[in-house]
């Protein structure tokens, strides 16, 4: 190993290129400013070509903690001048950086939507399945838009419908939330939803599993409800005698015969 020259990865470096530590340094101070270099961490070879080699030096830009200034140097077969192929700033193990990027689409979640904002359906969204080819996927993308055109031509109700999938997702989602058995309401509600009279009875598949809260005081006011799901506002709950309102004291001064009590 050469002095002062740290390997970082296995695969040797090109000697040339691994010396050019002073080459790489020149063209880092000149593109960022000497007071924004520090000193020189390590050099490893790139994966497709030993000659194709970069140098690292610690960053001393304020805020940048653990970012390393990497400057990537190179030479020709048989020469022994090499060349400066970029100058970019990485970041280390420690540095502070930005979380991965998710696609808008992803990140929205229930309640980002405004008044008047969209929120298309893709075509081929597996919740939604074309109304009459319910659990048929052997249709192509010009089959399905003739679907649509028919459906709507014939004005015989909904283009889509839940697919299977859709609806079981749905079903667990609601299952597993805030109105489902396992959320802190439920667990210390003393009746559940399925012996509720606030309870609705919904029509479908999911009628067995599921009904709506209709009771204007309970937090759950007009959303579907797991049958196992509960709450203290339950239609029977009554309260037991401690539970009650607390019988008053004397009063301290009769007002109507204008005498004291005498506590
Ligand atoms: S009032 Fe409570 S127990 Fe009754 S349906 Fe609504 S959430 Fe369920």
């Amino acid at each position: 190993m050469m002095p002062g020259v740290t390997t970082l990865q296995r695969s040797q470096p090109d000697t040339v290129s691994a010396r050019a530590v002073e080459v790489a340094r020149t063209a880092l101070v000149d593109e960022v400013g000497a007071d924004q270099v520090g000193e020189h961490l390590g050099v490893e070879a790139e994966a497709d070509s030993e000659r194709l080699v970069t140098h690292y030096f610690a960053c001393r830009q304020a805020g940048y903690v653990g970012w390393r200034w990497a400057v990537t140097v190179t030479r020709a077969y048989r020469q022994q001048v090499v060349t400066v192929d970029e100058v970019v700033l990485l970041p280390g193990s420690e540095s502070i950086v930005a979380p991965d990027w998710v696609p808008y689409r992803e990140r929205i979640r229930p309640g980002d939507l405004s008044p008047g904002d969209l929120l298309p359906v893709a075509d081929d969204d597996p919740r939604l399945v074309p109304t009459y080819s319910f659990g048929d996927d052997v249709l192509d993308a010009d089959e399905k838009a003739q679907i649509r055109t028919v459906a709507k031509d014939l004005g015989l109700g909904r283009v889509r419908t839940l697919s299977i999938e859709g609806r079981d997702a749905a079903a667990q989602r609601w299952f597993d939330g805030d109105q489902g058995p396992g959320s802190p309401l439920a667990q210390a509600a003393p009746e559940s939803c399925h012996s509720c009279g606030f309870m609705l009875r919904i029509a479908g598949s999911l009628s067995e599993t599921f009904g709506v809260c209709a009771n204007g005081d309970a937090n759950d006011d007009g959303r579907v409800v797991a049958f196992s799901h509960g709450c203290g506002a339950h239609s029977e709950v009554r309260l037991g005698k401690r539970q009650g309102p607390q019988p008053l004291p004397d009063h301290v001064f009769d007002s109507l015969s204008e005498t004291y009590d005498t506590v």
